[in-house]
């Protein structure tokens, strides 16, 4: 018996029609000696409608604190979890009215356990005592995306975009041949096509490169689904849900890089808005400062990504810039502020409207003058970076986020990913 692991994400199921269409889908993927599990997401726009009311119930927008994050987030994950539950009921009927035998399955009758870290929990088991025979029965089981519940057995979500994470991991727990990820794009693309038209989709990506462009901006699949998929080597495939059965839908294999004969020395460009520069001005120079610094911002959970030291103009004292993600760029500045006088540092600034821009390929490993095409290409269009940072396969620069989207096209050309 195999077993395939499909999901759908939240465009995909966005009304009863397109439910409709996934259940043909799903309908044509079955064959014999195959059991099915389709993991979905909300339908669309819901999770946001859900975690607005949750926002405006602990107090946000209006008078007085709002609830801290310690009282709010397991409410928010009872909330915001709901969405994925309608949709699993409306799929099954879907499916029963074209004579599919389905059934949902709710996190908690499966089991699917996390931690308790509300709001951005992490899966720790999916059971597959119950699960695994139903659907080996030709039942196809429908489970909700984006949640699990604890030991204690509370809700817990795993942060925007999890359904995909719940997909892969369901898919490991189940040894599924392949989780099939249908969304609004046909695969993946070299950069993200709503923003540049002459974007490309990839035949195939390494679970490498892949990890590098969720993690860098690429929003098609959570980062977290292809660490789990890396980690257990569960191919995964992501094509369109717009495409009616039977129709060519090839998409884009996540596998192994030995699965790759062509290694290209830039396989796509992502972008990230969601960054914030902090500016630390005549910080005291001597051993132990960093250490002081960025261990303060570990203890308060902040994400540091980039960082560049530089002397300042007097003697004894430099100059430190690092990047957090922007929600974080408040409490960073405030971190350091509270023990100011302890590190000696002068000023504090942050700048909210950049954006970090970079260019993925496993080619790079063995390949001279990638980031001289980088940086030539956007010196051409008069665009300034302020921080670079690099690993064996990709490069990212922070930039002004005006320029976001000229850079990115520049870049795309650059490195002749343009399709003709
Ligand atoms: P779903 O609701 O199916 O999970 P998402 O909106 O989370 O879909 O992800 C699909 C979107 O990801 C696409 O509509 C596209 O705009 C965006 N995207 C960003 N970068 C890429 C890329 N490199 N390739 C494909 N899609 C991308
Ligand atoms: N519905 C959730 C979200 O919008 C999870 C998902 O779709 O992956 O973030
Ligand atoms: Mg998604």
């Amino acid at each position: 018996m195999s077993r395939l692991v499909m999901k759908f994400g939240g465009t995909s199921v966005g009304d009863v029609e397109r439910i409709a269409r996934v259940a043909r889908i799903v309908a044509a993927a079955r064959k014999p000696g195959q059991g099915l599990a389709v993991v979905v997401s909300a339908m669309a726009g819901e999770t946001d409608r859900l975690v607005n009311l949750a926002r405006a119930a602990g107090g946000e927008g209006g008078n007085g604190a709002p609830l801290p994050a310690r009282e709010f987030d397991d409410e928010y994950d009872v909330i915001v979890s709901t969405g994925e539950q309608v949709t699993t009921g409306l799929l099954a009927l879907a499916l029963r009215r074209i004579g599919v035998p389905a059934r949902s399955w709710q996190n908690w009758q499966a089991p699917i356990r996390s931690d308790a870290a509300h709001a951005k929990a992490r899966l720790s088991s999916i059971s597959e005592e119950r699960l695994g025979p139903s659907i080996d029965q030709g039942v196809v089981a429908i489970v909700p995306g984006f949640q699990a519940i604890t030991e204690d057995n509370r809700i817990t979500t795993l942060g925007r975009g999890g359904s995909d994470t719940s997909a892969v991991a369901l898919a490991a727990a189940l040894k599924a041949e392949r989780c099939d990820i249908y969304t609004d794009v046909d695969g993946v693309y070299t950069t993200d096509p709503r923003i540049v038209a002459k974007a490309r989709r990839l035949e195939k990506i390494s679970y490498e490169e892949m990890l590098e462009m969720a993690s860098l901006g690429a929003k098609v699949l959570q980062t977290r689904s292809v660490e789990l998929a890396f980690a257990h080597r569960v191919p995964v495939r992501v094509l369109s849900s717009f495409v009616e059965p039977g129709a060519p839908n090839p998409g884009t294999l996540v596998c192994g890089e030995d699965e790759i004969v062509e290694k290209q020395v830039v396989s796509g460009v992502a972008y990230s808005r969601d960054e914030a520069k902090v500016t630390l001005l005549g910080v005291e120079d001597h051993p132990g400062v960093a250490a002081d610094i960025f261990g303060r911002l570990a203890d308060a959970n902040i994400n540091v990504d980039m960082i560049v030291q530089s002397e300042a103009r007097q003697e004894g004292r430099q100059n430190i810039v690092f990047t957090c993600p922007d929600r974080d760029a408040g409490r960073a500045a405030e971190t350091i502020e509270a023990a100011r006088g302890k590190i000696g540092v002068e000023e504090i600034h942050i700048r909210r409207d950049v954006a970090k821009v970079s260019v993925i390929g496993i080619g790079m490993k063995s390949q001279v003058g990638v980031a001289r095409t980088m940086f030539a290409a956007l010196a051409q269009k008069g665009i300034n970076i302020e921080a670079i940072a690099t690993s064996e396969i990709k490069i990212s620069v922070l930039i002004d986020a005006a320029y976001t989207e000229l850079a990115v096209r520049a870049l795309h050309t650059a490195y002749e990913l343009d399709a003709a």
